[in-house]
């Protein structure tokens, strides 16, 4: 895997390529064997209802079992992926699975509504393909659209023609949800929320952080608890569902409620794991409240 461009083919022999740089090119030459041998999984992560506690949606997010390395996480790879292309593929992989788990637990579980959500990269969602990827991962599935959530990000939702990218429009119409991910920490050309037909708003860890109640001792940070107050506020007028992302305390889930926000994710909700501990909690045997970190599986 050359980095070789403009620095003459010999590259691989620079002595200042810094032992971390070889190491995320090991990775990304691992990444194509490692998804025909099966090595990826999807945990799942509850979003759950600020109002009752209940599980109202999973997020699917991917892992590499790693033979040596152990559960490499999204983040050493996602981007690795993006840069090779095979986020396509791999992102199929993810759908697909994702597809599969939400309809199973909508046959064991159909009063549950549960929705599954799924990220999709810049990439997948630029690449005009992806409407009958979905189409056919619905329909070779048999979940219903309704249950399946796409994640984009804002910089995603918004091609270089600064116009929403048009298979964002085919794929509302197909029924899926469309969420923004990470929201208010992209370039927030918001123009997208007046056209897109979106459904729900994630809110971006970094301003979750900030919103503390007095449980925890440090002074709750106003800015924050202000800005994301304005954001539900914004959400709601637009009829949108607010999530907050990473939720680590009940105090904050407790602040996030009196905001008004609608859903929260976070370890304070569970950790993403294996499929199997969903069907657990669906089962009523799990409830919600702090627990222990994430396990393979
Ligand atoms: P994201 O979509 O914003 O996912 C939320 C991340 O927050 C996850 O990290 C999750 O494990 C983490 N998280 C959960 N609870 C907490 C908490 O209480 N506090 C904090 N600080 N963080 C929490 P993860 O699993 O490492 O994923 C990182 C990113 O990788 C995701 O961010 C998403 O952008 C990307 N990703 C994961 N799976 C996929 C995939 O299948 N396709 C694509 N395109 N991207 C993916
Ligand atoms: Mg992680
Ligand atoms: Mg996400
Ligand atoms: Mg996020």
């Amino acid at each position: 895997w050359a980095k070789a461009e403009g620095r003459g083919r010999w590259a691989v022999y620079d002595p200042e390529r810094s032992a971390a740089d070889i190491a995320r090119s090991a990775l990304a030459a691992g990444l194509p064997a490692a998804l025909d041998r099966g090595e990826f999984v999807v945990h799942y992560q509850p979003i759950v209802s600020l109002l009752d506690g209940s599980m109202i949606a999973v997020e699917a997010l991917v892992r590499w079992a790693h033979p040596e390395l152990g559960l490499v996480g999204p983040d050493r790879f996602i981007g690795l992926a993006e840069e090779t292309g095979l986020i396509v593929r791999l992102g199929e992989w993810v759908l697909r699975q994702a597809c599969r788990d939400a309809r199973a637990w909508h046959r064991e579980f159909p009063e549950a509504k549960l929705v599954v959500s799924v990220n999709l990269a810049a990439r997948q969602a630029d690449d005009p393909a992806i409407v009958d990827t979905v189409a056919s991962a619905l329909s070779r599935t048999g979940l219903p659209a309704e249950l399946l959530q796409l994640e984009l990000t804002e910089s995603a939702v918004m091609g270089t023609a600064g116009e929403p990218l048009r298979s964002l429009y085919r794929l509302a119409d197909l029924g899926v949800r469309l969420a923004i991910d990470d929201f208010g920490t992209g370039y927030s050309n918001l123009v997208y929320l007046r056209r897109l037909p979106i459904h729900c708003l994630k809110l971006a860890g970094p301003f979750v952080e900030g919103i503390r109640g007095v449980g925890d001792g440090s002074p709750p940070d106003h800015r924050d608890e202000r800005i994301v107050d304005a954001l539900v506020r914004l959400a709601h007028a637009l009829e949108l569902w607010v999530t907050a992302e990473a939720v680590e305390t009940g105090e904050q889930a407790e602040r996030l409620r009196a905001l008004r926000c609608d859903t929260g994710q976070g370890r304070w909700f569970g950790p993403p794991t294996p499929a199997g501990q969903i069907t657990a909690r669906l089962r009523g045997g799990i409830g919600s409240g702090p627990d222990g970190g994430e396990v393979a599986g």
